[in-house]
């Protein structure tokens, strides 16, 4: 299997929001991605330069960024030929791999935008910033540049072009490779899961994470059983509810539960909001300290008095 690391570069409306075309807010204008064979070895490079077809002049916050200009874009081809020709460079048995999450939700968008999406669920892929910020907690979910800087690596190539970039995150998976990578994987959530059947449940070392089909009603992902339910990240025993479900936020609820054998674990619930209009949500399963719970406990209580102020108020 070979991983394919890719970043892209995207514009967007340089007239502003309310200018620009709500079924693409950010249009894509390179692909450059590096292929790394089972080794993590480079085997091969794509980068190409997309001719935009919504946004022809660069927004000036994307200008001063970019290393080239509307002359270059003039001279690319236009999205769907230049994503089916990396589609095809990609062949079949890969894994992506990017730095954070929007490449990839971009890429959708974009290949949504010409009824091109071949990705009709979540798939696998190696976000590979939150990878390097288990490993780097003081620099946390940085920029490429400042990671690329931590790590030494020699910086001659200017960042902010799609190749570069690839070729930089790339180069920061080559280094991370060498700790055990095997469960570093995320699910790219850009199509949930359709049915009950295709729900995802993954284990990994310090967490789990279950991914809900879609609902009609956002409340109804509250009221389901499974989804409020509690499992061991570990050995996937009931948790004993510690603190319940609480929101904090519109779309974010948290709660404690306990294992017998694997000790205090915190649940994340986001709630997500699918591009056909499905409520989904991600839970993920963390085990945390005493003092966190206590952490947890004491934002509970502030936030329900937050709550009660504002009735009052009112
Ligand atoms: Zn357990």
């Amino acid at each position: 299997m070979n991983y394919i690391i890719f970043d892209l570069e995207w514009n967007q409306c340089s007239k502003g929001p309310e200018f620009e075309n709500p079924r693409l807010p950010f249009e894509i204008i390179e692909i450059g991605a590096v292929k790394l064979n089972n080794a993590f070895e480079v085997v091969d490079e794509f980068s190409s330069i997309v001719k935009p077809r919504i946004y022809k002049h660069l927004h000036n916050h994307i200008r001063q960024m970019l290393n080239y200009d509307e002359t270059l874009l003039k001279t690319g081809k236009p999205f769907d030929m230049v994503c089916r020709e990396f589609m095809k460079w990609c062949d079949t048995d890969y894994i992506f791999g990017t730095w954070g999450t929007s490449d990839l939700i971009q890429l959708q968008k974009n290949m949504d935008y010409y009824y091109m999406n071949k990705f009709a669920e979540p798939f696998k892929y190696y976000d590979i910033q939150s990878i390097f910020a288990e490993y780097y907690p003081d620099l946390g979910a940085c920029k490429l540049q400042k990671a690329v800087e931590a790590m030494d690596l020699p910086t001659e190539e200017a960042f902010h072009s799609a190749i570069n970039d690839a070729r930089y995150t790339a180069q920061i998976f080559q280094h991370l490779s060498k700790k055990n990578l095997h469960d570093q994987y995320s699910y790219d959530c850009y199509h949930e899961p359709k049915d009950k059947d295709s729900e995802i449940f993954s284990f990994h070392r310090a967490y789990s994470e279950h991914i809900t089909r879609g609902f009609d009603q956002r409340s109804e992902l509250m009221a389901d059983k499974e989804i409020t339910s509690q499992r061991c990240y570990k050995c996937k025993r009931r948790l004993s509810k510690k603190i319940k479900w609480f929101s904090y936020g519109q779309n974010s609820f948290l709660s404690v539960g306990r294992c017998w054998y694997h000790g205090y674990q915190k649940g994340i619930i986001k709630i997500k909001i699918s591009n056909t209009g499905k409520f989904f949500a991600i839970k993920k399963t963390i085990p945390i300290t005493k003092s966190e719970v206590e952490d947890i406990r004491s934002r509970q209580i502030a936030l329900r008095e937050k709550r009660r102020e504002k009735r009052k108020s009112r």
